[in-house]
């Protein structure tokens, strides 16, 4: 297991930047967050289990996740106010491995984008610019293609209600690429896994209860019984069972 610590974070700020998402900036420590793609697990009063969410950013002061709300959870994420206070468990899983690479594609979709902030913003500190397709429903869904262009990401946007999917912008984007970092729902990510001829580092969802490793809730087959907190969320290519 990574090192993991229970932290109390106060918010900066907690912010709505796109239909039903939010993006939410944390104070607190910051230490045991290692590699991009990992996630933190919070606590959200009065419910029994944490939720899970990646870390969007981190720097010495704090964190920034960013999250859609989708149920009671998140809904009630959505609801608190800079100067609260929120107990998460930080440090947690295997990200990014980036040095694997000189010339990455980042593919993401919806509010898998959020860990590939992070992941470019590493790259860019080892003076590498990644390329970066991100798939949304719509225009109103679209987060974070502005920051990566501003990182000097050269960032192509596919929106379904166009008729366009991330797989689709691969042949004109991949050309140069030697490897792909993708996060997004299973299916976008297993029409990467089949388009794109890459090797490739893929972060997988599902449901979890600990987060830990310990209650085995996230074994998936998909990974053949793997837990995706501690052995992933974020697996290579050839441990996916598709
Ligand atoms: C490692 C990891 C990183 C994640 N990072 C992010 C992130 O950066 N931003 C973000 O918005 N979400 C992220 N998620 C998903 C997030 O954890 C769930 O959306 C959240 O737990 C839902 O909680 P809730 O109480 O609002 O919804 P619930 O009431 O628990 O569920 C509402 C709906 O969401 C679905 N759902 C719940 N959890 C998941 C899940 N883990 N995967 C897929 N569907 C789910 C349920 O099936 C249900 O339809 C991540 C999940 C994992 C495992």
């Amino acid at each position: 297991m990574n090192n993991t610590a229970q932290s109390i974070y106060t918010i900066a700020y907690n912010v709505q930047i796109a239909r039903q998402v939010y993006r939410m900036r944390l104070i607190g420590d910051t230490s045991y967050i290692e590699t991009p793609g990992q996630f933190a697990n919070v606590n959200i009063d009065g419910l029994f289990l944490r939720r899970p969410i990646s870390i969007a950013d981190s720097d010495g002061f704090g964190l920034d996740i960013i999250y859609k709300t989708v149920g009671e959870g998140t809904t009630r994420l959505s609801r608190m106010k800079t100067g609260d206070t929120l107990d998460a468990l930080v440090g947690l899983g295997s990200g990014y491995d980036s040095k694997t690479s000189k010339r990455p594609l980042l593919i993401g979709g919806g509010v898998g984008v959020p860990p590939l902030f992070g992941l470019a913003k590493r790259f860019v500190k080892a003076g590498i610019k990644p390329k970066a397709i991100l798939g949304f429903q719509a225009e109103e869904d679209v987060i974070l293609a502005s920051e990566l262009r501003a990182l000097g990401c050269e960032t192509v946007v596919t929106l379904d209600a166009n008729g366009k999917r991330v797989t689709d912008a691969l042949p004109e984007v991949m050309g140069e690429c030697d490897e792909y970092f993708a996060c997004g729902p299973i299916p976008m990510l297993k029409a990467v896994f089949y388009a794109c001829p890459l090797p490739g580092q893929l972060s997988l969802e599902a449901r979890m209860a600990c987060g830990l490793g310990l209650c085995q809730g996230c074994s998936s087959s998909d990974v053949r019984g793997q837990r995706i907190c501690v052995n992933g969320p974020v697996f290579p290519k050839e441990e996916l069972a598709w």
